[in-house]
């Protein structure tokens, strides 16, 4: 057994057997829902760990706070454009690097 044997535990890995799961760009933006993602390998549905949704949700509200600081002189159309998109931006960034699956069952 060497490390590359584990190295199939990945932060994007099915925890049921432990394939990289793909996840659309739409399953990691900040929502409050339950996102499940089904692997492509075994079948089994996994859900975005509730760990990775806070610290998008909070990434999201950073990144919007500083695109208001930014755009809040300009116009306001502008301001509110650019917070919603930099919430966006953001919270998919956090995801993607806090990003773990947990199995559907297990609660937040
Ligand atoms: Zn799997």
């Amino acid at each position: 057994m060497t490390d590359q044997d584990l190295a199939g535990i990945t932060r994007d890995s099915c925890p049921f057997c432990g394939e990289r799961v793909k996840l659309s760009f739409w399953a990691l933006l900040p929502s409050k829902a339950k996102t499940l993602v089904t692997c492509r390998a075994c079948g089994q549905r996994s859900q975005i760990a509730g760990s990775t949704r806070i610290g998008a949700g909070v990434a999201g509200m950073i990144g919007s706070g500083i695109a208001v600081a930014l755009t809040v002189r300009t116009s306001v159309k502008l301001c509110v454009v650019a917070s919603i998109l930099a919430s966006l931006v953001a919270g998919h960034l956090a995801a993607r690097l806090m990003l773990r699956l947990d199995p559907p069952e297990l609660a937040d």
